[in-house]
């Protein structure tokens, strides 16, 4: 007997928006034809959860289980294309995850539409005739007052596996269950104005007549022509019309009832429309040097790093390089790692390029990610895109070249949730499935890319001089120890770091202000008996936040009030330690009560705006005084800051991490690189109790190459990267010792197989986060070892421990390339 159900025999595997191990197999029914890869179709998975699922492959091999069909198809074109498809497959198959795992990731909401099945009672439902248990009439109670997700039923509701009652419950037909597939995109409309159809322009002086009696509605229909221009198919938005037009929605409904005016609602792009304003700068010989060099190292390379210092003019040559790609119809990725720095750049950027211009980053309205998206599947326009780490996934159609700007900046990496990708890295892939180039720029390259630099992979150049040859920020760095000692310290600022503020502010300029902490005191102790507040659910100090006078966990976000006394010793004894962003806000007040101050950090840039609006207050001169944390260290311009101070490096030296000198360097250096950038030497003051350490000295003496190979020495030394790989394996459990059981029964087994270089278990810096403790084995992996192989033995293993009844709810959490 023949399959009626199935089309030619077509099967097509789908990719879940799930972490699911495989994909899955549905046959393709009679009346959908002409199915690709790419495109969006609705399947049921499990019993009762329909989900938009993506086209990977179709064919014709009838899988060995009886599989569903699809139910419906959404899409006439595909949204994913094949190159996109690829690069997924490379980041799963690297990054050791599921493309279901990627898709989630890689689709702005609005594209993944979500299955929530809405139960609501039958209602031919009459009490009396049925007989019901306990839970069903639980159930139907609930019921009563309205329909319900099943999604909260689950999360609701005390009845016990609520599943089977509501299977009971439909069953006796008692209830409905209808699957709704919603969108949560809704593309944006306006309502417009214009003549009616069947308005005869000949006719004008009868529908003058026609309004003679009312001379509002006279006077919006004469507006109406006098703005048309004697164009037919004039429109106008009807906000606008009504309010330049003074006038209001009955005048106009009364000419729309007369058969002169119509309205109607449209579609519209929630996307900026803006012209550029402005030329593009002239390179200076240096810069011009540099961009053809670029261009020459791209004839045989796939990258180039730019390594330039601070405002040596890497934006500026980014720009000839985009404008060169655009000319040839390319699309152009320009890479940042953090959305504070799209506010200026895109402003930058805008005035050359205007409406080529798009911004897509995580802060951006989900319709408008979707906008994007659709348009640019569908129209192949040279366009820019400026975007933070997730637009890597947008579906490019013609890409030419993309630009990593700050290369070295940890945040490329994605760490908290999985696909853990590196934006840097998977650019460099993405660019090459389009035989794209890659530029890296960078005033501090990291190790891993200019030893790649070094050794040929990439190609490089580098610009020594800032532009017009103003110098490189003069660093003085104050000995906090000898400061304290000689009592020359107020609060957290040195004598010299005072006076330096007093002249910078005497001569108009500007300053910023670096501490790589937010909150008021990192700790609170009490000074008797040495208690401190802890997270109830993670296993560190609480910080306190003076402006919410709370004491907040800032891993897990647990707030609470700061208590009055002791609670161990009940005197009140506690006292801060440390110092966070907002102590130094406090401090400048009392310091300089006259002086405007802002303050940028996680805390002061949760809304949508604030970032722009503190930036923007700073580069208008309305704040004298930024105060911040790393965020401010990220390449942003501001043209009059004469002084840099730094209120302490120590923080950044002793963080316990093989990286930690790289990023102090790099952060140290960027922070001192927002000194004196347009045409004047800026100052640095740095404070710290290492006044010695050789990374203050290679900052100070601005030495990248000494500070490289230093670093270089001691990553070969004890084994880390860029000579050798790293997988980190994070295993968290509620109870610690079937954590410390199962953590040890995988080191054993890898050391096994592996010998060399498997460390742990090892107890992170933070032990226990949400009520999970956490253990972490690091592998080292030469570089020339085949690192797939020793992927596959951790996932291997993984899975053969998930297998036993003692470990199942284990959480095994797997970081290849951790940063
Ligand atoms: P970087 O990206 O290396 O930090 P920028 O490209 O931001 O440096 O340049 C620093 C400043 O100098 C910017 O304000 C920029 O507009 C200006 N500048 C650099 N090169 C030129 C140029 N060729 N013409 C005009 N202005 C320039
Ligand atoms: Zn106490
Ligand atoms: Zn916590």
């Amino acid at each position: 007997m023949q399959d009626v159900s199935s089309n030619n025999n077509l099967f097509v595997d789908v990719i879940l928006p799930l972490f699911l191990e495989q994909n899955y197999t549905y046959s393709v029914p009679e009346n959908i034809s002409n199915l690709q890869p790419g495109v969006r179709v609705i399947v049921q998975f499990g019993s009762r959860k329909f989900y938009s699922a993506l086209v990977y492959k179709v064919h014709k091999n009838k899988p060995e289980v009886d599989c569903k069909p699809i139910v419906s198809v959404l899409d006439e074109f595909p949204i994913v294309n094949k190159t996109q498809l690829l690069v997924w497959e490379w980041i799963a198959n690297y990054y050791q995850t599921s493309l279901g795992d990627v898709y989630k990731a890689a689709l702005p909401a609005g594209l993944k539409l979500e299955s929530d099945s809405n139960v609501s009672l039958n209602n031919t439902f009459t009490e009396e005739n049925i007989s019901l248990n306990e839970k069903e009439k639980q159930l139907v109670e609930i019921l009563k007052n309205s329909n319900v997700e099943i999604q909260s039923l689950l999360k609701k509701t005390e009845i016990k596996n609520v599943l089977s009652v509501i299977k009971s419950l439909q069953e006796k037909k008692i209830i409905n269950i209808d699957e709704q597939i919603e969108s949560s995109y809704k593309p944006k409309t306006n309502v417009f104005v214009s003549l009616a159809k069947d308005f005869k322009t000949d006719k004008i002086e009868d529908y003058t007549n026609l309004l003679k009696r009312s001379k509002n509605q006279q006077e919006l229909f004469n507006y109406y022509i006098k703005i048309s221009e004697g164009k037919t198919d004039f429109k106008i938005e009807k906000s606008m019309f009504l309010k330049t037009a003074n006038s209001n929605s009955s005048v106009l409904n009364a000419l729309i009832q007369k058969g002169i005016l119509t309205s109607f609602t449209e579609h519209v792009s929630r996307l900026r429309k803006t012209n550029a304003t402005q030329g593009i700068h002239s390179l200076n010989p240096i810069q011009q040097e540099a961009y053809e060099k670029i261009k020459m190292l791209f004839e045989e390379k796939n990258v180039v790093l730019l390594h330039g210092v601070t405002s040596s003019g890497k934006t500026e040559i980014y720009t000839h390089l985009i404008q060169e790609a655009l000319k040839q119809g390319k699309q152009v990725l320009y890479l940042v790692p953090e959305i504070a720095l799209t506010t200026q750049l895109a402003e930058r950027l805008t005035r050359i390029f205007g409406e080529k211009l798009e911004i897509y980053h995580s802060r951006i309205s989900d319709a408008e990610k979707v906008e994007i998206w659709n348009n640019l599947c569908q129209k192949k326009e040279a366009k820019i895109i400026l975007g933070a780490r997730s637009s890597v996934f947008l579906p490019f159609t013609n890409l030419g070249l993309i630009i990593v700007d700050e290369e070295h900046e940890p945040s490329f990496k994605q760490f908290d949730n999985s696909p853990r990708y590196h934006a840097r890295n998977v650019a460099i892939v993405l660019a090459t499935f389009w035989k794209a180039k890659t530029l890296l720029g960078s005033a501090t390259p990291s190790l891993e890319s200019y030893s790649n630099a070094l050794n040929g992979k990439y190609g490089l150049v580098e610009l020594t001089k800032r532009f017009e040859n103003v110098k490189l920020p003069e660093i003085e760095i104050i000995d906090l120890e000898q400061s304290y000692k000689r009592k020359q310290m107020k609060g957290h600022f040195s004598f010299t770091l005072l006076e330096k503020m007093k002249q910078t502010l005497d001569s108009g300029e500007q300053i910023i202000l670096f501490q790589n902490r937010r909150g008021f005191s990192p700790y609170v102790e009490c000074k008797v008996c040495a208690w401190n507040p802890r997270c109830p659910h993670c296993d560190v100090s609480l910080s306190y936040h003076k402006y919410f006078n709370k004491l907040v966990c800032h891993y897990c976000g647990h707030s609470e009030k700061l208590p009055q006394k002791c609670p161990s010793c009940e005197q009140e004894t506690l006292q801060h330690k440390g110092f966070g962003t907002e102590q130094i806000e406090e401090e400048l007040k009392e310091l300089f009560p006259e002086v405007s101050v802002r303050r940028m950090d996680l805390d002061t840039t949760r809304s949508k705006k604030s970032y722009e609006n503190i930036i923007n207050d700073f580069a208008l001169g309305k704040a004298r005084i930024l105060v911040g944390t790393q965020i401010i260290s990220k390449g942003l311009d501001f043209e009059n800051v004469g002084l840099v101070g730094i209120l302490n490096a120590d923080n950044l030296l002793n963080y316990p991490h093989f990286r930690a000198y790289e990023r102090a360097f790099q952060m140290l250096t960027q922070v001192s690189g927002r000194a004196g950038r347009r045409n004047k030497q800026g100052n640095v003051i740095l404070q710290t109790f290492s006044a010695n350490h050789p990374i203050i000295q290679f900052v100070k003496s601005a030495d990248y190459q000494k500070f490289f190979e230093q670093q270089m020495i001691e990553r070969g030394l004890f084994h880390y990267p860029p000579y050798y790989r790293l997988i980190e394996i994070t295993i968290k459990h509620r109870d610690y010792n079937i954590l410390n059981k199962v953590a040890f029964l995988l080191a054993k087994t890898l050391q096994k197989s592996i010998d060399k270089y498997v460390l742990g278990p090892n107890n992170p810096p933070v032990g226990k986060i949400q009520n999970y403790y956490i253990k972490t084995i690091l592998l080292k992996i030469e570089n020339t070892t085949n690192i797939d192989q020793i992927k596959q033995l951790v996932a291997k293993e993984v899975n053969n421990l998930l297998l036993k009844q003692e470990f199942k709810s284990t959480r095994f959490f797997i970081d290849v390339d951790p940063m």
